[in-house]
């Protein structure tokens, strides 16, 4: 191994009250062995793409202006809404210079002559953000999506490892093959400085299933035999130094599928609908974007609402916090973005799990040196749970808006002091969120 070298592991949609000894074995003994970023967040919008970015640039979407997994940018999609699940979108984005505004991590390793390596389940768009610039840098990607990774890397695990399996909720099958062409063929071939895997479950099982679905649970004993087959491996001294272990984002739960084209008939052509929607507005006055928030505000389906004021990125209408305060806000944003409403319990007929907003969190990134190095860099009485808070562009003391209950999860926050969010925010209201879905 080289001195420093480090894996990064990500288990997709992972939250960290799911991250049990009982479904995790391996991930628990990593967490209690290592140091447990117990304040680490999301960022928000919390969904794929956005974090895989911000994972790669060390930006929020505000800054690095991957906004959401599905926005509106007539620049690469004339019809509107841009995929960015889909890689040739996001390649079209590039060539026009609206994709990325911050370098991404592949880019800083080769300019620092680091080796860098990207073996991911995830989609193709996710993998192409992960992994920006590796084409240009000669750096090798795997990817289970035919066309995506490096073609002789590609061609190198089928001529080893046989196809690609199938993909399958749980993605087991696929997950196992992925930890082998890591283990097996670009540590020996490539000896990454730094790599990336990236697991897509449980997070694609959950939104199949529900978080505590058998199927969900399944996906995460999955995950969690390959990570133990990775920790075995880097135990014998062939893998890397060090493994850092995060998610992504956690999941909550929906109740029902919901059509909001069809509920917002006069913003046909402005809605990027998703859990987390975006409505580009003709004409982002003030006036237009107070109108919308106080139509969203009246309805029984709408969760958390985010204005983004041109020109005023601190700025908030009645009803709405700044999409700033999250760290969105870039001018790719949509002046009016919102969530739907979702639930807490994961045990309504047909759960299905949704990329959570911030507040269930994802399992926080946890490091550990591995035992045959002789100082690791990120043992426990190296890194306390202070050190590592991140939302550092949130003003000071301020938090979401206010929500009426908290999971009972040792990581959740404590409710915002009474005001706390009017104080950093003039002008912003907060309204309860607790009658029930309809289903
Ligand atoms: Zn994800």
């Amino acid at each position: 191994m080289s001195a420093g070298s480090t894996l990064l592991v990500c288990f997709d949609g992972l939250r960290r009250d799911r991250a049990t000894a009982e479904r995790m074995p391996n991930l628990s003994r990593f967490m209690a062995a290592g140091a447990d970023l117990i304040k680490s967040r999301s960022v928000f919008p919390s969904e794929t793409r956005v974090a895989s970015t911000t994972t790669v640039t060390g930006c929020t979407p505000g800054e690095h202006g991957l906004v959401a997994n599905q926005f509106i940018n007539r620049a690469v999609a004339a019809d509107g809404l841009f995929n960015t699940a889909n890689h040739r979108n996001l390649a079209r984005a590039d060539e026009l210079g609206v994709l990325l505004d911050r370098q991404s991590l592949g880019q800083r390793l080769a300019a620092a002559g680091k080796r860098f390596a990207v073996v991911t389940t995830a989609t193709a768009g996710a993998t192409y953000m992960m992994s920006y610039g590796a084409e240009k840098h000669g750096q090798p990607v795997f990817s289970v999506h035919p066309g995506v990774g490096t073609p002789t890397l590609m061609k190198t695990a089928e001529e080893r490892l046989g196809p690609v399996p199938a993909a399958a909720t749980p993605n087991t099958a696929q997950i196992d093959y992925a930890t082998r062409v890591l283990t097996d063929i670009v540590y020996p071939e490539h000896r990454p400085d730094l790599a990336i895997l990236w697991m897509s479950d449980p997070d694609i099982t959950s939104h199949g299933f529900g978080i505590d679905a058998p199927e969900t649970i399944a996906a995460q004993r999955g995950c969690d035999e390959a990570f133990g087959r990775i920790l075995d491996w880097q135990s014998s001294g062939e893998g890397p130094e060090n493994i850092v272990v995060m998610s992504d984002h956690g999941h909550v739960t929906g109740a029902a599928r919901f059509d909001l084209a069809a509920a917002l008939p006069e913003h046909a052509g402005q809605l990027s609908p998703g859990y987390f929607s975006g409505l580009y507005l003709a004409e982002p006055t003030r006036k237009a974007i107070t109108a919308a928030v106080e139509r969203l505000t009246h309805e029984p389906w709408c969760g958390l609402v985010f204005v983004n004021i041109p020109g005023d990125p601190q700025a908030c209408v009645p009803g709405a916090l700044p999409a700033s305060a999250l760290g969105g806000g870039h001018r790719r944003s949509a002046p009016v973005c919102f969530t739907l409403r979702a639930a807490e319990s994961p045990n309504r007929a047909r759960p299905r799990g949704v990329s959570s907003p911030v507040r269930f969190h994802p399992v926080a990134a946890c490091m550990a040196g591995s035992p045959a190095a002789n100082s690791p860099p990120f043992s426990p009485e190296k890194v306390r749970p202070s050190e590592t808070a991140s939302g550092r562009r949130r003003p000071a003391g301020c938090r979401t808006s206010r929500r009426r209950s908290l999971p009972s999860s040792a990581s959740a926050p404590t409710a915002p002091a009474a005001g706390c969010c009017e104080r950093c925010f003039p002008g912003m209201t907060t309204r309860p969120l607790s009658s029930p879905v309809a289903a």
